[in-house]
């Protein structure tokens, strides 16, 4: 298990395990926040924040919600809104200090045009 927070420390963030690897995505919301992300089940990942201690945006399709720390903003991760939305979620690893990430690879994503991988 690996855990981290926010730069604030009010969002507390943990994971099962440490990513294989981290998704660079250039979709027009990943870039601008900068993200990169680790995939994992919902069953994988603890999120620990008090009531009213992250916000959240949804844009286009309204599937997913992309969750922030309220006092220092940075983005913590997405889920999907619906309760049968599935069970992929993605975390931030941005968040993470480089070393708890190890040898992860960065594969980029053309999540603005094609949904494929470039790599
Ligand atoms: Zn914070």
């Amino acid at each position: 298990m690996i855990s981290t927070t926010c730069h604030c420390g009010a969002v507390t963030i943990e994971v099962a395990r440490a990513p294989e690897t981290l998704t660079n995505c250039n979709c027009s919301i990943c870039r601008r926040y900068g993200t990169l992300w680790a995939y994992y089940q919902r069953s994988e990942v603890q999120v620990r924040a008090a009531p009213g201690a992250t916000a959240s945006y949804v844009w286009g399709d309204r599937m997913l919600r992309f969750v922030r720390c309220a006092t220092c903003g940075c983005v913590t991760h997405w889920e999907p809104i619906a309760a049968d939305g599935g069970e992929r979620m993605g975390v931030n690893a941005r968040n993470f200090d480089p070393a708890q990430l190890g040898a992860a690879r960065i594969r980029r994503l053309d999540g603005a045009v094609t949904e494929q991988y470039l790599d």
